[in-house]
């Protein structure tokens, strides 16, 4: 929700805190967005301070206590997830503007304080669910009927990033978020599995949703040999394919003037720029004018709700599924034998 009346002087001076692999480019795009002012850029990594703002500008520091707070019109925070509490809650508390990336924060009970401090202390939090800003959901939202059946996956290799949370939290959140936005709140969670496999934490999750004329089926992995964020759509007399990833579509229609055939339609979505700077855009001009200027762009309370629905499917995973499920990864993993390489 914008505060009502809430605006800020031009130019917006803009701190980056963390600008490791999504960071830099936050970095970047505020260097590129007219009467924006990259102040700062920390990163508790020298190197990484240095570098970025070698390339795109601003002060680099390692300690974000050690910003001029008058200095700086709003922050970004692109940290770690479990550190995104304690730094958006110093922000907060010295009354400056947020844009965090999601997830919001590592646990509910910390996004609904960070939501309560942005209420009492009048100051606007903003959420990084960059994929409402994705030409794939876009299309959805135009086209979408409830009365549906949805197989949606999204996952990745391996990679030492974002570990600091479980799969649900980290990934799966972004189709969570958006089929919360295409839903509302008549989704019921029916079943959900999830399993840790290189981490303490899960990285692979199945998920089953129902709602009143729809289900979906969400996959989510970490540990994966190929990079796939799709939706399929399955209704009554057409089938839709939406790929994130690439931002094509694919559509298959029956032709109810000749019984069993088909119609097949495949194209590539319309680019209106990179989904990342149009939500940064949205957000500096959402400060600048003082009233919320996109749709997509997430406030605090969807962010807080978002968590909540992600909590609500980890609560079922840990109370009927981890204890039986875990012993599988426990021995040690054995050595895969030369004879099958
Ligand atoms: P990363 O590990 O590549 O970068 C994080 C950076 O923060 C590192 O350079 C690290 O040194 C720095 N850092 C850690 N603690 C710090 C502190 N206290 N102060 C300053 N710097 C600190 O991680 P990433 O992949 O860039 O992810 C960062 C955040 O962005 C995560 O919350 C992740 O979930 C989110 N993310 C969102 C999307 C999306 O699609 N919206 C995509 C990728 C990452």
């Amino acid at each position: 929700m914008m505060r009502s009346g809430y605006r800020v002087e031009k130019p917006l001076r803009v701190a980056v805190i963390g600008v490791g692999h999504l960071g830099r480019h936050h970095a970047r795009i505020f260097s590129q967005i007219p009467h924006v002012e990259l102040r700062y850029v920390v990163d508790i990594r020298k190197d990484r301070a240095s570098s970025t703002a070698s390339m795109f500008g601003g002060i680099p520091l390692q300690d974000y206590r050690k910003i001029p707070l008058h200095e700086i019109d709003a922050v970004s925070i692109v940290t770690p997830t479990t550190t995104h509490f304690s730094i958006a809650r110093y922000f907060l508390e010295h009354h400056i503007p947020l844009f965090v990336e999601k997830p919001l924060t590592a646990t509910v009970e910390e996004a609904r304080e960070i939501q309560r401090l942005s209420e009492a202390m009048d100051v606007p939090v903003y959420v990084g669910h960059v994929e409402r800003f994705n030409p794939a959901y876009q299309y959805i939202k135009q086209n979408f009927q409830p009365v549906c059946f949805m197989e949606i996956t999204r996952v990745h290799p391996f990679v030492p990033r974002s570990t600091d949370v479980d799969i649900l939290t980290d990934l799966m959140i972004h189709d969570l978020d958006l089929l919360r936005c295409l839903i509302g709140s008549d989704i019921r969670v029916v079943d959900a599995i999830g399993v840790p496999v290189v981490t303490e934490k899960i990285d692979a999750a199945s998920v089953r949703l129902e709602w009143p004329g729809g289900r979906a089926n969400l996959v989510a992995s970490r540990v994966s040999r190929v990079h796939m964020r799709r939706w399929n759509i399955f209704a009554e007399g057409r089938y839709m394919m939406a790929d994130f990833q690439h931002r094509e579509v694919s559509i298959i229609r029956l032709d109810y003037n000749n019984p069993l055939m088909f119609t097949n339609r495949d194209f590539r979505l319309r680019d209106f720029g990179e989904p990342l700077d149009r939500e940064l855009r949205a957000f500096v001009n959402t400060l600048m004018t003082g009233r919320p200027v996109s749709p997509e762009l997430t406030d605090v309370a969807s962010a807080v709700r978002t968590l909540e629905f992600v909590d609500s499917i980890l609560r079922i995973i840990h109370d009927d599924r981890m204890r039986e499920l875990s012993p599988w990864v426990a021995p040690p993993v054995p050595e895969i034998s030369p004879l099958l390489s």
